[in-house]
């Protein structure tokens, strides 16, 4: 992804420490910005499969099996998108994602504090 490779590169580069610094927090917020988008973006996509599939079957003309696994494989793909995203934000910020609720814990945690997963 072009926009990923940006991200790194603002992140990565800079020669004064100081614009580097501003730089690094412009980069994330942006980053903290699109995913929050591309969240959205699979929510509504979700509800919309959700709408198409029941006016298919509203308007008796029902949806293939093909039609859904393809919007599901687009909504999958999605959500890669923004795991890849999330991943390189928690990195830069020195966070961990807990894998049983998600949640984004400072490094250091042995247990999360929001379910009490063990980190390590
Ligand atoms: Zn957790």
């Amino acid at each position: 992804m072009d926009f990923l490779d940006q991200m790194a590169k603002k992140i990565s580069t800079g020669t004064n420490l100081a614009s580097k610094k501003t730089d690094e927090l412009i980069a994330s917020a942006e980053l903290k910005m699109t995913i929050s988008k591309m969240e959205n973006e699979i929510e509504d996509a979700i509800y919309q499969l959700g709408e198409s599939m029941f006016n298919s079957f509203a308007s008796n003309n029902i949806m293939s099996v093909n039609e859904i696994q393809l919007k599901c494989k687009e909504i999958q793909r999605m959500y890669k998108g923004v795991a890849r995203l999330k991943k390189n934000y928690n990195s830069y910020k020195g966070l961990v994602g807990c894998r049983a609720c998600g949640a984004d814990v400072e490094e250091g945690f042995r247990y999360c504090p929001s379910c009490g997963n063990k980190l390590y």
